[in-house]
């Protein structure tokens, strides 16, 4: 369909690998590390921020632009990438995990979900084929199907009639789809059962999709359960296909799932985190509104090249947020979002030199395996 995938290196002593993915809005490099721009914005950044903190790929969320402004409005606009003004490549989820995760009454039927907005109470039915609807009227370059993600903890039944139901779904969305150069992933469900996660996957590859996502982790579930479930489905995932891991992570889990062989991240961690005052850097992560910091000249990571820590010092960063200046957010998001860009040029140079190990011995002092996920939402709302 619309996407193109090239491998440039497998790692030797891990199943880690290096490509690029050219889509209809250029290429990006992988393993990627996708911003959320749930409103059709990276909270806080211009397309201009994203680019000077290196950011090539961005995820949208179907489900809230859908509610608002509406996806025929996009249309009639232009499309997304016009909409905002971002004309690299943009992937967009189905609504799906949104819908389970905000929206009011919702209620699993066979043809797809019924739920109220969370915005106005307003009613909906989200099936597969408006699903794709949505997102060929957005036009992003990557799409995804409607799946079924069961709550967590849930009964083996409840997880096997969610894999049953994400492969008619699937069947349906692929079907539906026309849209020329918008690719289509299909969904891996199953939630931890081994068994549920290789029927899933074996049907969808069956059906045929230009790239295989692994849905509902990071829903709740402990690390080290979500890192077995990868351990286990990974290496039967189609090796020519890109590999997308959604909502994952932290930067131990993101190098952890780099080992792996995953291809492509989204997380809302380096956004949210930067609104509330936490920094990333190569030293690990600082609060900036500490008062440690109120005379402290040096800039945010002295090793980072963002433009945030090119021309403020922690001093004055402190001062924003301390007096909930605007421009806090907006610093404070690029230099997270910039942080999580060196962090997977530093992967894909690793992997080159075959040098993992090194980088991740740095990140685990420095991040450990904490886990921010919890309950909370997959958007950056
Ligand atoms: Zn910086």
């Amino acid at each position: 369909m619309g996407l193109g995938f090239e491998i440039k290196k497998c790692s030797k002593d891990s199943r880690a690998r290096i490509g690029l993915v050219r889509t209809s809005h250029g290429p990006f490099a992988t393993p990627a590390f996708m911003p959320v721009g749930t409103q059709a914005t990276v909270k806080a950044l211009s397309p201009h921020d994203l680019r000077g903190a290196g950011v090539e790929i961005i995820l949208c969320n179907t489900y809230h632009l859908y509610l608002r402004p509406g996806h025929k409005v996009i249309g009639e606009l232009g499309g997304l990438h016009q909409f905002m003004g971002w004309n690299g490549p943009i992937l967009t989820d189905s609504g799906g995990f949104q819908v389970y995760s905000l929206s009011k009454l919702r209620k699993i039927e066979e043809e797809g979900i019924l739920f109220q907005s969370h915005l106005d109470g307003s009613r909906h039915f989200f099936t597969p084929r408006l699903a794709i609807e949505i997102q060929e009227e957005l036009g992003s370059d990557i799409a995804m199907v409607l799946d079924d993600c069961p709550p967590y903890p849930c009964t083996y039944e409840r997880a096997k009639s969610s894999v049953m139901r994400t492969l008619r779904w699937a069947e349906s969305s692929k079907e539906a789809k026309g849209l020329e150069g918008q690719a289509l992933f299909g969904i891996v469900q199953g939630s931890l059962f081994r068994d549920l996660r290789e029927e899933c996957l074996k049907g969808l590859t069956k059906i045929g999709f230009d790239g295989y996502a692994i849905g509902g982790l990071a829903v709740g579930e402990d690390v080290g359960k979500r890192l077995a479930t990868l351990r286990d489905l990974l290496p039967q995932m189609p090796p020519e296909s890109p590999r997308y891991l959604m909502g994952v992570g932290t930067p131990y889990e993101i190098l952890e799932g780099v080992k792996m062989g995953v291809d492509m991240f989204d997380c809302v961690i380096p956004t949210r985190n930067a609104r509330n005052g936490t920094l990333f850097t190569s030293l690990g992560k600082l609060n900036i509104r500490n008062s440690q910091y109120k005379t402290d000249k040096r800039p945010c990571d002295p090793t980072c090249n963002c433009y945030t820590c090119k021309n403020y010092s922690r001093a004055y960063l402190r001062h924003l947020y301390v007096s909930k200046e605007l421009l806090a957010y907006r610093l404070g998001t690029i230099h997270n979002v910039a942080f999580f860009m060196n962090l997977m040029e530093r992967i894909r140079r690793a992997i080159m030199e075959e040098n993992l190990g090194a980088l991740e011995e740095e990140i685990s002092i420095y991040f450990g395996q904490e886990d921010e996920h919890g309950l909370l939402s997959l958007c950056d709302g």
